[in-house]
């Protein structure tokens, strides 16, 4: 494959057949029905996102161990939190704990500008470079719980870690009607995945189940 893994032109590459699989098994065993989710997520080469002893496991349900001491999400984890963000091209997008990128790539494929932090600084210059090819992109290593007030109001922001309570900045920087998706647990790493809407009236908040992230760390999150 001569692209990078941002530019997402994974149809011909020696993982087409697994890729395929995993989208079949998302749709009819996991009933993920959003097909602009699922035809990105067909799009994006997910084995270039992991370490390279790793890139066989790429296409299976799982998280797997990036390097850190963290992991890029399960393919139905991200699958749940893109449908439930609900995005358009117009969007202005915050994501929380870049990791891999993986995420990122889905998000800059359905959404407009994507602004995404990272706190390990290894990860984030890795995720820059295999971004590359994606001109819709700022990534910057920093406690994200602050949020990124320089391009704030957000249309959406994602939390792809486990916090304690959803951060005040990230309310604070969403715009009136914009949505927040993000793991929240009182334990380090059980939480359940949420919602938050801003509307004139205040907060929507629905949750959608249990699901198990790494710790969000910061200012507005898990002491380190
Ligand atoms: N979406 C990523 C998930 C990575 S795991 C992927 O699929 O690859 C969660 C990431 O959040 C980790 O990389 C971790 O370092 C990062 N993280 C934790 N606390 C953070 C914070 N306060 N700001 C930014 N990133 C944070």
């Amino acid at each position: 494959m001569t692209s990078s893994a941002g530019n997402g032109r994974a149809g011909s590459d020696e993982f087409a057949m697994a890729r395929d699989r995993m989208i079949r098994v998302l749709r009819d065993e996991f009933d993920v029905s959003d097909e602009r989710v699922l035809g990105v997520m067909a799009s994006v080469p997910r084995h270039l996102f992991v370490p390279e002893a790793l890139k066989f496991q790429a296409y299976r349900n799982n998280a797997l161990p990036i390097s850190g001491k963290q992991t890029i999400s399960q393919p139905l984890i991200v699958a749940r939190m893109t449908e439930l963000l609900d995005l358009e091209k117009k969007h202005k997008v915050l994501e929380i704990g870049t990791g891999s990128g993986y995420q990122t790539a889905i998000l800059a494929k359905l959404g407009g500008k994507i602004y995404s932090i990272e706190r390990v600084l290894d990860l984030a210059e890795t995720a820059k470079k295999r971004l590359a090819g994606l001109n819709n992109v700022t990534i910057k290593c920093s406690d994200g719980t602050n949020g990124w007030d320089a391009y704030s109001p957000f249309d959406r922001i994602l939390v792809t870690a486990g916090a304690p309570v959803p951060p005040e900045p990230l309310v604070a920087q969403l715009s009136n009607g914009g949505k927040i998706v993000i793991p929240v647990g009182d334990e380090k790493e059980r939480q359940n995945l949420i919602r938050i809407t801003k509307t004139p009236e205040g907060v929507v908040r629905e949750t959608f189940g249990a699901c198990s992230f790494v710790p969000l760390i910061g200012d507005h999150g898990w002491e380190a």
